[in-house]
């Protein structure tokens, strides 16, 4: 069976340098906040070429922390349109939802899978405020045209930025430093994935990034003096331990993506698949997403021959049933891509003979 990603191979590369880790770890006595973290936040920022960067528990809480950080500030307040992609993942709109605004679901461009900019300047009312791109499957969205459209409306530009670590604009600035302020997850599966929960917020704003440091520790300035009413969303320590091993070889990983991808686009030939576009620097593969009219009968044609795919996603936002609110939406750009999107098999620890395997299987799917 070809797996679609082995974790524990994954993170076996890097098994010695995770054991002493936590041997200075624990012989540290310090746990919380202490030097991994900061040292992540120097090194994490500095990678995305942004001067502020916050560790946090998790993807989710990173994207939660900026808009509750905006309300903090009096920028955004309860009711503010939020205007996010209706094919992502239900982490990108919960953290709106979650916070007291109001998602406005657009659709996606089908060929690139991200935001369409047509649809932004439709859904754009008096009351829109910001606007929370997704560079879904690792692919940059259209970076020139929302800053263009942001700026003209004077709208705050949110990056989520969870699938999209090291992913590079034309102009050279990567993901987490082309909008006001980005949300990153370090999930286990993500590109540059720990081994729990772990996220961070990048900005070069700095009264943002004070607000946000806050947030994240019960809102406090100092022990036992808290300015606001905070959370508890700390960046564990040993995670951020494991991540600045990891963060070394982001690039390679990206690479090693970038390739495979390479390979299928090269050497997926059959006429009942539509494959993905995308630059190669803008793009770092966190899934390689195929299309397929007939795409439940390939997976499982695939699976019965021990190849492993998974879906990204099978409901729209506006069909889960946890936004039951928005089900009268019609989508149906999104409705589509959650019928007939697939997803591949793309990590560093795949074999060449495994990726033959993989496109001879799919160009005699009938
Ligand atoms: C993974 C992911 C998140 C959530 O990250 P967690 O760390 O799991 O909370 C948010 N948005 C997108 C696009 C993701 O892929």
């Amino acid at each position: 069976m070809i797996k679609f990603l082995d974790l524990k191979a994954l993170n076996a590369r890097y098994q010695d340098e995770f054991k002493s880790k936590f041997e200075s770890f624990l012989n540290s006595g310090s746990y919380m906040l202490g030097a991994e973290v900061v040292g992540f936040e120097k090194e994490f920022s500095n990678y995305c070429g942004v001067k502020y960067g916050i560790g946090v528990s998790s993807g989710l809480d990173a994207l939660q922390l900026i808009f509750e950080a905006y309300k903090t500030l009096r920028i955004l307040q309860k009711g503010d349109e939020v205007i996010v992609p209706a094919n992502t993942y239900i982490a990108t709109v919960l953290a709106i939802s979650n916070t007291g605004l109001t998602p406005v679901l657009v659709e996606p461009n089908s060929q690139t899978f991200n935001i369409d900019i047509n649809a932004i300047l439709k859904a754009i009312t008096p009351r829109t405020k910001a606007i929370l791109g997704v560079h879904l499957y690792g692919q940059l969205y259209d970076v020139d045209a929302l800053e263009a459209i942001s700026n003209e409306h004077n709208l705050i530009l949110i990056e989520d930025a969870a699938q999209a670590h090291g992913a590079e604009h034309t102009d050279g600035r990567k993901a987490g430093n082309v909008s006001d302020v980005a949300a990153f997850s370090f999930y286990p599966t993500k590109n540059l994935g720990a081994l729990g929960d772990a996220g961070a917020i990048t900005t070069n704003n700095l009264e943002l990034s004070q607000t946000i440091q806050k947030l994240r520790n019960y809102g406090r300035t100092s022990a036992y003096k808290n300015e606001f009413k905070g959370f508890n969303s700390r960046l564990d320590e040993l995670q951020a331990a494991f991540l600045r091993i990891k963060l070394k070889d982001l690039d390679n990983e990206n690479d090693k993506k970038r390739e495979i991808a390479q390979f299928y686009l090269e050497n997926i030939t059959s006429n009942q698949i539509v494959l993905p576009v995308g630059h190669s620097k803008q793009h770092v593969f966190h899934q390689f997403v195929i299309r397929c009219e007939k795409r439940n009968e390939l997976q499982e044609y695939l699976s019965k021959n021990g190849i492993e795919t998974m879906i990204h996603y099978p409901l729209a936002i506006h069909k889960q049933k946890a936004y039951i609110e928005l089900s009268s939406m019609s989508l149906p750009i999104s409705e589509r891509l959650s019928d007939t999107v697939l997803s591949l098999p793309i990590n560093a620890s795949i074999k060449e003979t495994e990726m033959l395997k993989i496109v001879s299987v799919i160009n005699q799917f009938k």
